[in-house]
C-alpha cells in the first residue's frame, strides 16, 4: 500500500468505522459462532504474493465481523465497560502513525512530557493528594501509564518486595534474598481480582485472603488480626492490596481502616479501583478515596469507563524511586542527558534534587560512570552502539554494583525506572485527547449517566417480586438473581447468553449465584434498559415455566 492508496482506503476505513459505532445497534452483542469457526474459514498460510486491500477488507466483513463480541453495544453488560470515543481513536490513529517508544525523554520528548501532563491532570480531577502529582521538585511521587491493572498490580508489588527485602537484608546481612523471600507475605480481600493472586505467583510470595464482611468489604481488623498473627509465626507482612469497586459487586475496602493498620507495620498499601477510579473525577463519590493519604500506590483503568482506549492504566506512586530501585538496570544505549526537569518512563532522572543524588552516587560508582552521564555532554558516539562489545561490559558491571548499591544503602537514588517493559506507547496522547474534548464536565456527565442507568435497571429488578438484588448496587452495575435455588439463574444466564440480544457474566457471593449487569456504553438509553429487562423477564418466565409449570 503507498501513501495514494492510504489516503483513500484510511478515509473509508475511518467513515467505517464511525457506521459501526452509529449502528452498533444492529448487532447482536454476542456472536454466534463456535469455537475454531475463523480456522475453518481462513487460509492455513500467509499469501505469498501481495494481496488486494479490498480483498482483505472483505474478509474482516464475511469472517472478523461475525467472530466479534460488541463491547461498544448499548446491550453489553458483562464485565466492566471498556469503552472508546471518537477522540480516543483518533489518539490511537495518530501514535500509530509516528509509533514512537516513549520510554525515555530522549527517545521521544513530547511523549514523555505529555505523559507526565496528562497524569498530572487526571491526578488532580480525581482529588489525588499532591504527594502523587509530579508537580513538585521535592515531591518524590508521580503518575505513570501502565498497560493494565493487572501489571500496575505486580509493578507495586515488586516494588514493595524489594522494599522490604532491603530492609531484611539489611538486619540480616548474612541471608541471601532468596531466603529471605520466603518470610514474606502479602494480603488482600478475598473479593480482591484474580490478577492479585498473579502478582504474588510472579513475585514468588504468599498472600493471604482475609475474608470480607457481609458487604464484600476488606476491613481493617480482621487485617490487622491476620497480620499480628503471621509476625507472631515470623513471617513479614509487607503489602496489602485493598479494592476499590471490586469486579464482584463494585464493593469498596474501607481505607480509613485498612492505611492506619498498614502505617503502623510499616507495610505498602496498593489501591486498584480499576473500575470505580473513573467515578471519582465526580465529587459525590470520592468519599471512598477517604484514607488515600496512607496509600503508596494508587491504580485504575481509564480505557474501562473513561472512554480512553485499552490500553491505559493509570498508575500513581508516592515513592517513585521504589519503583527505581526495583526494575533498575544501565545499559549505555538509554543513557542521555537530562536537566532533571522531565522524567525518563523506563530510564533517567526525574527532579533537580534526585539528579543531585545521583550525580553523588555516581562519584561512588567510579570515573567512567561519571564520564558516561555527565551533565557535560552526550556519551561519546562510539559508546552508543547496541551491539558494542563494552556495552556488554558496561552492563554487567553495572547491574552487580547497582545491586550492592541497592542492599548496601536504601536511601539512595538511581537511574529511574517505572514499569516492566523497556518500550512503551504514546498511550498518552489518546487521554489527553479525551480529558480536552470532553471536559470534566462531559466525563462527569458520562459517569453520571451510567450510574443513573444503572438506579432505573435496580428499581426495574426490585419492583419484580421473582428476583432479588442480594448485594446493595453500587455505581453502574447491578448484580441481581431469581429468587430460589442457584440454578435458576444459572439457566437464565446461559439462555440469555445464547439468544445473544444482551451479553452478561456471572458471579458468586459466598455461595450465591448473581448474573452481573453493568451499564457499559455511553450509547445506552432509558429505552436500551427497558428492552433489556424486558428480554430478561421473557426469559425468565420461560424458565420458571420449564421448572415449576
Ligand atoms: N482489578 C479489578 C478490580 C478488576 O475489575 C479488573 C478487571 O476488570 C482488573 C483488576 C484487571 O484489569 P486489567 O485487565 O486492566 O488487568
Amino acid at each position: 500500500m503507498d501513501h495514494k492508496e492510504f489516503r483513500v482506503k484510511a478515509k473509508e476505513l475511518v467513515d467505517y468505522m464511525a457506521d459501526y459505532l452509529e449502528n452498533i445497534r444492529d448487532h447482536k452483542v454476542y456472536p454466534g459462532v463456535q469455537p475454531g469457526y475463523l480456522h475453518k474459514r481462513l487460509p492455513d498460510h500467509a499469501p505469498e504474493t501481495p494481496e488486494k486491500w479490498d480483498d482483505i477488507f472483505k474478509d474482516v466483513e464475511d469472517h472478523i465481523m461475525p467472530g466479534i463480541v460488541h463491547w461498544q453495544s448499548p446491550h453489553m453488560h458483562a464485565y466492566f465497560p471498556a469503552l472508546t470515543s471518537y477522540p480516543s481513536i483518533m489518539g490511537e490513529m495518530l501514535s500509530s502513525a509516528m509509533n514512537v517508544l516513549c520510554f525515555t525523554w530522549a527517545s521521544s520528548p513530547a511523549g514523555t512530557e505529555l505523559e507526565t501532563i496528562a497524569m498530572n491532570w487526571l491526578g488532580k480531577l480525581l482529588g489525588l493528594p499532591e504527594c502523587f502529582l509530579n508537580e513538585k521538585n521535592d515531591s518524590q511521587g508521580g503518575g505513570v501509564i501502565q498497560t493494565t491493572a493487572s501489571e500496575a498490580t505486580l509493578v507495586s508489588l515488586l516494588a514493595a518486595r524489594t522494599r522490604a527485602l532491603m530492609e531484611l537484608s539489611a538486619l540480616n546481612p548474612d541471608m541471601q534474598s532468596s531466603e529471605l523471600l520466603g518470610h514474606l507475605i502479602a494480603y488482600c480481600s478475598d473479593q480482591a481480582h484474580s490478577s492479585v493472586e498473579k502478582a504474588g505467583l510472579i513475585g514468588l510470595v504468599r498472600m493471604r485472603y482475609i475474608e470480607s464482611d457481609e458487604h464484600q468489604c476488606m476491613r481493617g481488623d480482621k487485617l490487622e488480626e491476620a497480620i499480628l498473627n503471621d509476625k507472631a509465626k515470623g513471617l513479614v507482612p509487607f503489602w496489602v492490596c485493598a479494592t476499590l469497586g471490586t469486579t464482584g459487586s463494585v464493593a469498596f475496602d474501607d481505607l480509613r481502616e485498612i492505611g492506619p493498620v498498614c502505617d503502623q507495620h510499616s507495610i505498602w498499601l496498593h489501591v486498584d479501583a480499576a473500575y470505580a477510579g473513573s467515578a471519582f473525577i465526580c465529587p459525590e463519590y470520592r468519599h471512598w478515596l477517604d484514607g488515600i493519604e496512607l496509600v503508596d500506590s494508587f491504580a485504575f483503568n481509564p480505557s474501562k469507563w473513561l472512554m480512553v482506549n485499552f490500553d491505559c492504566t493509570g498508575m500513581w506512586v508516592r515513592d517513585s524511586n521504589a519503583l527505581h530501585r526495583t526494575f533498575n538496570v544501565n545499559p549505555i544505549y538509554l543513557r542521555h542527558e537530562n536537566s532533571g526537569k522531565a522524567i525518563d518512563y523506563m530510564v533517567g532522572t526525574q527532579h533537580a534534587n534526585t539528579r543531585r543524588r545521583i550525580e553523588t552516587e555516581i562519584l561512588i560508582k567510579g570515573d567512567h560512570e561519571e564520564s558516561v552521564i555527565s551533565d557535560e555532554g552526550y556519551p561519546p558516539s562510539e559508546e552508543s552502539s547496541l551491539t558494542d562489545e563494552s556495552d556488554e561490559d558496561v552492563k554487567s558491571q553495572d547491574t552487580s554494583h547497582v545491586a550492592t548499591i541497592q542492599l548496601e544503602n536504601p536511601n539512595k537514588k538511581e537511574l529511574l525506572h517505572w514499569q516492566i517493559p523497556l518500550s512503551r506507547r504514546f498511550r498518552a496522547l489518546k487521554l489527553w485527547f479525551v480529558l480536552r474534548n470532553y471536559g470534566v464536565s462531559g466525563l462527569q456527565k458520562h459517569i453520571r449517566e451510567s450510574v443513573r442507568l444503572a438506579q432505573k435497571f435496580e428499581a426495574l429488578v426490585l419492583a419484580d417480586q421473582r428476583f432479588e438484588i442480594p448485594q446493595p448496587r453500587n455505581l453502574g452495575m447491578v448484580a441481581f438473581r431469581l429468587k430460589g435455588d442457584n440454578t435458576l439463574t444459572e439457566y437464565l444466564l446461559k439462555r440469555l447468553n445464547a439468544r445473544g440480544y444482551l451479553h452478561a457474566v456471572p458471579a458468586c457471593f459466598k455461595g450465591v449465584y448473581v448474573i452481573r449487569f453493568t451499564v457499559t456504553s455511553q450509547r445506552t438509553t432509558n429505552q436500551d434498559i427497558l428492552d433489556d429487562w424486558t428480554e430478561i423477564k421473557t426469559v425468565a418466565s420461560e424458565i420458571l415455566k420449564e421448572m415449576f409449570g
